[in-house]
């Protein structure tokens, strides 16, 4: 029997997952700059939970919850033990029980009946206690961070309280691209005593700053108000009043919503209903004066941001607890599927779990997935090549190569060092077949002379090193091969350039172009012009090297603001 990953959730494979981390990373970094710390959230959480807050009417929770009773009513081994005899019943009984006689049925599905209600008593759980323990895999976290807040007593806290969080989300939806099962989310919520507009305006900064970051282009940012419990009841009146008007004429989805929930019916998709709805009445024309000022200070408050927007009277998102501001972020190269984030403001949320009624809220949720599938799309993508291939040519150097890779690992280095003995010239085509920058060779002759020779494969350039200094050249060469990995991904924007073998002449291509900005390339030059003497095995004190690997350092962060997630991360060390 094979086994396959059930419908509508996948694995994440490297390369792939690499870009995943670099993204998360980005986020991580952005959101603490803003003050957010992470929240680190359970996967499950009571059912009731997201009944109360998101809302029974809603898809999510209506239909696409993963949900259990816990205790696991329907495993109890009594309980199976009773299903087990009436399935035994069944199928003994002869003939079939939709043939037989009402008196013979009444009487076998009586027996049936005591069986089940035997194995019902004799579980160790009642139903009610099944049930009052329903959980659910968390469909969304906006509902687990208020529980949390609540329960860990945040108001207390200095306000406001800024969360983030990262991680998987679960809705049985009907799978298709950018759609999934089990999908992933980065979120973030501001929750306090104020809900100034310029709260808003500052957490959609934020976003935008992470996407900048990223270097998703193309992005589109919609808003909206949908009003509070003062003017929204009136206008929710007034749009089914007027649903009801053009009832026949809506497809059966949108006519259960004139009942359950009319704002749903803007989010329809269905191209018969377009026209009708584009004669709706517009939520701005309804927001009581409140409502309106706070929505036209947002407005304000993004210009001053040189924040563009566009308004989409149409946004209200689908679930309850959001009033007045809504927002949504669509990319391009997603097809139907182009939301990739969505947010709003939740003022009563907090009051409605039992915290206190004092507390706003704002936040949003990024689907990770449509945005990496959106980086994807622009030609991003994170390289998992090794830096240094570690070739040792024979038994009695096996030992130095081994620790020589821990050393460069440590400064940083992705090391890849093969099983076996190679002869140099197999070590050079191996690292070249899987385009490896920098090949290392040992011996025996360089074991008995304390050094390593190194092989930078793209310079066909060759020199040798004192393995006492092996951490300095090690950092070195990670802010080296990093620089070359990154030059050669920009390069790929300039057809003649791509096929340029030697490291020099790129940079000055790259320049030529004016792909770089000034001080990147003064300070990959003065890099290089470090990096270059310890390859001619000219003097170079532990000083220079660490200001050269610092210059590297600067270089890679001016390139990661200019061309984000493209750009590889610095090592820790
Ligand atoms: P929501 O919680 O529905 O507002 O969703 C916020 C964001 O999560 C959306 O804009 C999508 O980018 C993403 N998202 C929601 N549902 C899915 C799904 N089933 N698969 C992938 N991404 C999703």
């Amino acid at each position: 029997m094979k086994f396959q990953a059930i419908k509508g959730v996948r694995d994440i494979l490297p390369p792939e997952s690499a870009l995943w981390n670099r993204v998360e990373q980005a986020a991580r970094e952005v959101f603490a700059t803003y003050g957010y710390g992470e929240i680190r959230l359970p996967i499950f959480e009571p059912t009731e939970l997201f009944r109360k807050s998101v809302g029974e009417e809603t898809d999510i929770v209506g239909k696409e919850m993963y949900s259990e009773s816990d205790p696991p009513i329907l495993s109890d081994p009594k309980f199976i033990a009773g299903w087990n005899k009436v399935k035994e019943l069944a199928v003994a009984y002869d003939p079939p029980l939709g043939t037989m006689g009402d008196e013979s049925r009444q009487q076998i599905l009586a027996e049936a009946r005591k069986w089940l209600l035997a194995g019902y008593t004799s579980m160790r759980w009642s139903i009610e206690e099944a049930l009052e323990n329903l959980i659910s895999l968390r469909p969304e976290a906006t509902a687990s961070v208020v529980r949390a807040y609540i329960e860990h007593g945040m108001h207390t806290w200095p306000s406001p309280v800024k969360l983030y969080y990262v991680g998987p989300m679960f809705r049985r939806e009907r799978p298709q691209k950018g759609r999934y099962r089990q999908f992933y989310q980065i979120g973030a919520e501001l929750l306090g005593p104020s809900d100034d507009p310029g709260l808003d305006a500052e957490v959609i900064e934020m976003l935008l700053a992470f996407f900048e970051r990223i270097r998703l282009t193309g992005a589109t940012l919609f808003i909206n108000s949908i009003g509070d419990k003062n003017c929204r009841p009136a206008y929710v009146e007034r749009l089914r009043g007027e649903l009801q008007k053009v009832r026949d004429k809506l497809g059966a989805d949108s006519q259960r919503r004139i009942e359950t929930n009319p704002l749903r019916v803007l989010d329809s998709k269905l191209p018969e209903e377009q026209p009708i709805i584009d004669r709706l009445p517009h939520i701005a024309d309804c927001l009581c004066e409140a409502c309106r000022e706070h929505y036209e200070e947002l407005k304000r408050q993004l210009a001053l941001r040189k924040i563009e927007y566009e308004e989409n009277w149409r946004l209200v998102r689908g679930l309850d607890y959001y009033m007045r501001t809504t927002f949504e972020i669509t990319a391009p190269g997603l097809g139907s599927q182009n939301a990739v984030c969505g947010g709003g403001r939740y003022d009563g949320l907090v009051e409605l779990l039992g915290g206190p009624a004092a507390t706003k809220g704002i936040g949003f949720a990024i689907g990770t997935d449509r945005l990496i599938l959106s980086l994807q799309n622009e030609g991003v993508e994170v390289s998992s090549t090794p830096d240094v291939f570690m070739a040792w040519l024979d038994g009695s150097s096996y030992q130095e190569a081994r620790s020589l890779a821990s050393v460069l690992r440590g400064a940083g280095l992705v090391v890849e060092i093969p099983a076996k003995p190679l002869n140099p010239r197999e070590a050079l085509g191996l690292a070249n077949k899987r385009n490896i920058p920098i090949a290392v060779v040992i011996g025996q002759n360089e074991v008995s002379a304390g050094v390593f020779s190194i092989r930078l494969l793209s310079e066909r350039e060759q020199f040798k090193a004192v393995v006492a200094n092996a951490p300095e050249i090690g950092r070195l060469l990670v802010f080296r091969a990093l620089l070359e990995r990154t030059l050669r991904q920009l390069a790929k924007r300039i057809p003649t350039a791509e096929a340029e073998p030697s490291f020099s002449k790129l940079l000055s291509r790259l320049e030529e172009q004016n792909m770089l900005p000034g001080t990147v390339s003064y300070n990959i030059r003065r890099a290089m012009e470090v990096f270059d003497r310890v390859a001619h095995n000219a003097a170079v004190n532990k000083d220079e090297m660490n200001t050269a690997v610092a210059s590297a350092l600067f270089a890679l962060q001016g390139l990661s603001r200019s061309y984000g997630a493209q750009i590889p991360l610095p090592p820790q060390s």
